[in-house]
């Protein structure tokens, strides 16, 4: 394959492949007080709303920086000092968002799962009961860890019998799976411009129930990351308090139009399936087993069993398919060794196939004749 002429195709969840167009939107300097940012601005705000039909519910409050800005600014302005927060954890993201949460000084209690399954919305409803006390819970929908789809309808229906307050981290699923904030309930909801809308990296948002807004006022121990504050001021100027990411924010613009024009998340969803069908198939035909029961991956990202073969070497592996074109993810499990491939980006099945192929040519350069992993 002559892959010389073009960029590499990123199989990674974010960053992750873009397409021309919105590169392109990226080529023009704005003054962050300037009408026509601002309209930019306002424009993007109204298109997420849109996106989970939340204009009625919740306001959207974007922020700078990589997503877990966007997380941990979510939990300091909704969460108060004196509360307590329950996570739900079957995997990384989870154990990251427990983490901020203590270091915060919010009381966290984690409860742990296996990540190799989803959270259990029976364990939730137990914990709950049992505990009082718990104000918050924070959930992961897509664990990009492994890249299990959590079930989100069934514990915001947990959380809204017991009246807790939950936090959903849809960082990885926004824009792919459905989240209709007309069915699901929660009182903050965050994902970032360079997963599934394709944007690029370098700001996050976060929905707010517009019922618990004003209470939020003053929870926050951080400046930069009070979403209340950063709420009231956008509403009464239009502008973002501090410097916006100018070219993050029009390219994720253009990334938006081009999700409209594709047809929204069901049409994204579609596009995502296909890749990982084609994704799963291929590397089938290679020995590659996924990690995952089907049953509860999401088609955003793949976690595979390295090859049992003993010249398999995860960084030379690498190395060999980015040769060809592909740039892969390593794995995040603690106890196997994996690594991942996304299926995310301005990608089609056509590069999936490509993908596929540039891991056969790969595995050739290895010696390795079958990709099967060492268990059955
Ligand atoms: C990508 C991602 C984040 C944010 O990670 P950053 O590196 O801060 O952008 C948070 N949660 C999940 C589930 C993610 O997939």
């Amino acid at each position: 394959m002559n892959t010389a002429h073009r960029e590499a195709i990123l199989l990674t969840p974010g960053p992750l492949t873009t397409t021309l167009r919105t590169k392109v939107a990226m080529l023009r300097d704005w003054g962050s007080w300037d009408s026509d940012f601002i309209a930019v601005t306002a424009r993007v705000r109204r298109s997420l709303l849109d996106i989970i039909s939340g204009h009625e519910t919740h306001a959207v409050v974007p922020l700078q920086g990589s997503g877990t800005f966007s997380v941990e600014a979510a939990v300091a302005t909704v969460v108060p000092r004196q509360g307590h927060v329950l996570v739900l954890d079957n995997g990384a993201y989870c154990k990251r968002a427990a983490k901020l949460t203590g270091l915060m000084g919010r009381k966290t209690t984690v409860v742990a799962f296996d990540e190799s399954e989803a959270v259990s919305p029976q364990a939730l409803d137990e914990m709950l009961t049992a505990d009082p006390s718990i104000t918050h819970v924070v959930m992961i929908h897509c664990e990009t860890g492994a890249g299990v789809h959590n079930p989100l309808q069934a514990v915001a229906d947990v959380c809204a019998r017991h009246g807790r307050g939950l936090i959903v981290d849809a960082m990885s699923s926004f824009a792919a799976l459905e989240i209709d904030a007309r069915k699901v309930r929660f009182d903050a909801l965050i994902a970032a411009s360079g997963k599934c809308l394709e944007g690029v990296p370098g700001m996050g948002f976060v929905f707010l129930r517009k019922d618990i807004l004003d209470g939020c006022a003053g929870n926050s121990q951080s400046l930069a990351m009070d979403l209340y504050d950063q709420y009231v001021y956008m509403e009464k100027t239009g502008q973002w308090r501090f410097t916006p990411p100018t070219h993050v924010l029009v390219a994720l613009d253009e990334a938006i139009a081009q999700f409209q024009e594709e047809g929204g998340q069901s049409a994204r969803l579609a596009r995502y399936e296909k890749n990982y069908q084609t994704l799963v198939q291929g590397m089938a035909e290679l020995g590659f087993k996924p990690y995952l029961d089907p049953a509860i991956q999401a088609p955003i990202i793949v976690t595979f069993h390295a090859p049992a073969d003993a010249r398999y070497d995860f960084r030379r592996f690498y190395e060999a398919a980015k040769a060809n074109g592909f740039i892969l993810y390593p794995g995040k499990l603690t106890q196997i060794e994996t690594f991942r491939v996304g299926c995310i980006g301005a990608i089609d099945s056509v590069q999936m196939q490509q993908a596929v192929h540039a891991v056969a040519l790969a595995l050739k350069e290895l010696g390795i004749a079958s990709a099967a992993p060492a268990l059955s």
